[in-house]
């Protein structure tokens, strides 16, 4: 049993209350055993039984809940930064593509790599990912687009669930774009997935959720339904990835189906919204994209007032998001999606869990709940939002253990 004292102040984010109820306790400490909080209040207070327990100082520093990205594409090959810089250049999406950039060129060095390549790069990245305060995330696939390359992408992240602390959620997204195989054949793309992906990495229970790319570009709603559907009826759980370029109805999806989240957002309509809020279905922002492709940012703060719960993820991909830092999605959510800190906590934190249907075991510190928090020496939430440098983590724990270095 352990009990960490000296909590300047402790950022419990308990579910109750609205967007900015984070919850927290000045003077705190929290007592954790076998991998869980067993108690959680004012220092001052801690009950006798604990008293013995193994100390641990928190130095005076602030103490939040383990940071939950819940929307990443971790496991890819190779990089696009020639792309970015022909994106700084002012050069059209089709340009790009045509100078072999986009998600296609991904899809190829993904392909083309080995399990072992790809295990191998995506820990490493996993690695810097925790030490910057994450300790649980969503990894999409969505990179292969056969049966045999999306299984390569979804068992690296099995493997990575065998050998890491940290909790991963894998989400089965063979839906991200129409490989170039099928580019004269869609339905013959979406029979694969339907017929074929689908009960298999069901079956293998490769993934919980299934996620659609619902764009003009990408997928219809039409053809959105009938993979979602598909996905419900072997028990995946749908997510979307809507609204972001253009209000093609993806928000009105996502609660039609009763997705968990729906993520991006940017075009959403009104009546999107006010669904969206009558089925709970959790607003995703990934400010990152916005940051990186010019594009305009999602006022969250529309999301807030229209009733959605708003949880915020980075995103990380090699294109249109190429950094996993989730200090920096945090920080751009307060100063372009319109939210407080305290608001920007939540979503990065409770609400992020609900985004991944773990908010009964995760995101809040109450008893109970996996060990999982984050050190941080700031003199308090508002200062380590507003002043964004070089990391201010002082330690990160996971189901009771330090997993920082
Ligand atoms: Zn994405």
């Amino acid at each position: 049993m352990h009990v960490l004292k000296n909590i300047s102040t402790l950022y419990t984010c308990c579910m109750e209350g609205p967007q900015d109820s984070i919850h927290p306790i000045e003077n705190a400490a929290i007592v954790w055993s076998e991998g869980a909080f067993d108690w959680v209040g004012k220092e001052s207070e801690l009950p006798e039984k604990y008293q013995s327990a193994q100390a641990v100082d928190a130095k005076g520093h602030i103490v939040i809940p383990g940071l939950i990205d819940c929307h990443t594409h971790l496991c890819f090959g190779g990089w696009r930064p020639d792309e970015f810089e022909m994106r700084i250049r002012g050069e059209s999406y089709l340009n790009i593509a045509k100078a072999g950039g986009g998600i296609l060129s991904t899809v190829k060095s993904t392909r083309e790599a080995s399990f072992e390549e790809l295990y191998e790069k995506s820990a490493s990245l996993l690695r810097n990912i925790i030490q910057l305060g994450v300790t649980t995330i969503e990894c999409k696939s969505g990179y292969g687009l056969t049966l045999q390359d999306e299984i390569k992408q979804l068992k690296v992240y099995k493997k990575l669930q065998e050998n890491f602390t940290v909790d991963l959620i894998p989400t089965f997204l063979g839906a991200h774009t129409i490989p170039s195989e099928f580019k004269d054949n869609r339905k013959g793309y979406i029979d694969l997935i339907v017929h074929e992906m689908i009960p298999y990495v069901a079956h293998q229970n490769l993934a919980q959720f299934c996620d659609i790319f619902v764009e003009e570009s990408a997928f219809s709603i039409d053809e959105a339904r009938t993979i979602l559907n598909a996905a419900m009826e072997h028990g995946l759980e749908p997510k979307l990835h809507a609204d972001q370029l253009s209000d093609g109805g993806g928000a009105e999806l996502a609660a039609e189906v009763g997705a968990r989240s729906a993520d991006h957002l940017e075009q959403v309509s009104d009546e999107g919204l006010k669904r969206m809020a009558e089925r709970n279905v959790t607003g995703v922002t990934l400010p990152i994209a916005s940051l990186y492709t010019q594009q305009p940012y999602l006022n969250c703060k529309r999301l807030v007032d229209a009733g959605v719960d708003v949880a915020v993820a980075t995103d990380f991909n090699p294109g249109s998001a190429p950094s996993f830092n989730m200090h920096l999605a945090m920080m751009l959510t307060c100063n372009h999606g319109r939210l407080t800190p305290a608001e920007t906590l939540k979503a990065a934190t409770i609400y992020s869990a609900k985004a991944v249907a773990m908010e009964k075991k995760i995101g809040s510190i109450e008893p109970g709940k996996s060990a999982d928090f984050v050190i941080i020496n700031t003199p308090d939430l508002n200062f380590w939002m507003y002043h964004f440098g070089g990391s201010k983590i002082d330690r990160v724990y996971a189901k009771g253990v330090r997993i920082s270095e």
